[in-house]
């Protein structure tokens, strides 16, 4: 049965994986200092063959035993996050993930690193494909995460060529689900606690801004395909279905049955004009194409949200 480590397991995306691995027969060592993450994302697996060490990974991360993954999940990642959280960030995107590695290369396990488009920045090409070697502002506000984890894909991959380390890097686009933080500040969440509550819907500068919203299982299923994978070059995961933030803010509005109106306010600084992946090379190399349709993630999104504003 392979043991697998996850780092930033309390997370969104973290508390998924973990499941998923489960369910594939894995044994899982979960990680987390839970400064964004939530126990409560992780509270259904205690029965099952998981592990909980509560640490913050910018230190020596010590497991027992044989390891055959390591999944460096742990980072704030939502912009509010990563703008109250500048060093947090920077730390473990880059002490972190040499932690991480380290951890990895002495257990002779395969490392997996998550990261993320922004390491495009405000792309200058669309779609964005991995080839495409970005526009990122080092020293604006989203500098502290796209560095870091550009910082995280340049010694992931250092690894791999000096040390002979097995690694892969996932390029994440936008991803949404149920476990999101309400507060987080990130689109989907805010749009819909705003909704459920009948307050008002802020879209930031004129709503023509686009991205392109991939549900939690399309991902963590590309991100499956990808562990066992041949492959070392950076992948992306995302769904291409692109939409204006508007669009989505009144889709939101629409299935909730709210009575919401949708407001304008201020761009945040160097917020990126357009996004959406070319997973040309996850087709074609992992077999991997998204399924769920957005509306249909929306929903699912929505029955989750729905109770807890309500709470
Ligand atoms: N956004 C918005 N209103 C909000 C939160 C976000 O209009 O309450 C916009 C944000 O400016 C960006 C897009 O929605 O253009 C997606 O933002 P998010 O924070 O979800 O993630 P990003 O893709 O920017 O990392």
């Amino acid at each position: 049965m392979p043991r697998t480590v996850v780092t930033g397991a309390a997370g969104f995306i973290g508390s998924h994986l973990c499941e998923a691995l489960l369910d594939a027969g894995h044994s899982v060592v979960a990680i987390d200092n839970l400064l964004t993450g939530d126990m409560a994302n992780i509270a259904h697996l205690r029965d099952r063959d998981f592990e909980f060490i509560r640490h913050n990974v910018t230190r020596y991360i010590d497991v027992d035993g044989h390891v055959d993954f390591v999944l460096h999940w742990a980072s704030p990642a939502s912009p509010i996050d990563y703008l109250e959280l500048p060093i947090q960030t920077l730390k473990v995107g880059s002490l972190g993930t040499h932690n991480a590695l380290g951890l990895a290369l002495a257990k002779r396990a395969r490392f997996v690193l998550a990261s993320t488009s922004e390491v495009y920045g405000d792309p200058l090409e669309h779609p964005q494909k991995e080839s495409y070697w970005g526009n990122v502002n080092p020293v604006g506000p989203r500098g502290v995460y796209d560095e870091a984890k550009r910082f995280a894909e340049a010694i992931t991959l250092a690894y791999h060529r000096y040390h002979g380390l097995d690694t892969k890097i996932v390029r994440i686009f936008n991803t949404y689900g149920p476990r999101m933080r309400l507060r987080d500040g990130r689109a989907v969440p805010a749009f819909m606690s705003q909704a459920l509550r009948n307050e008002d819907v802020t879209v930031f500068g004129d709503g023509t801004q686009t991205r392109s919203f991939c549900y939690i299982s399309d991902l963590v299923d590309g991100i499956l395909r990808l562990m066992t994978s041949d492959l070392n070059e950076p992948v992306n995961i995302g769904n291409p279905h692109e939409v204006t933030i508007e669009a989505i803010a009144r889709t939101i509005v629409r299935i909730t049955g709210s009575s919401s109106r949708i407001v304008y306010r201020p761009l945040p600084v160097d917020d990126p004009r357009q996004r959406q992946p070319d997973i040309t090379k996850a087709t074609t190399l992992l077999g991997w194409t998204p399924r769920v349709e957005l509306e249909e993630g929306l929903q699912r999104t929505v029955d989750y949200f729905r109770p807890r504003v309500m709470a």
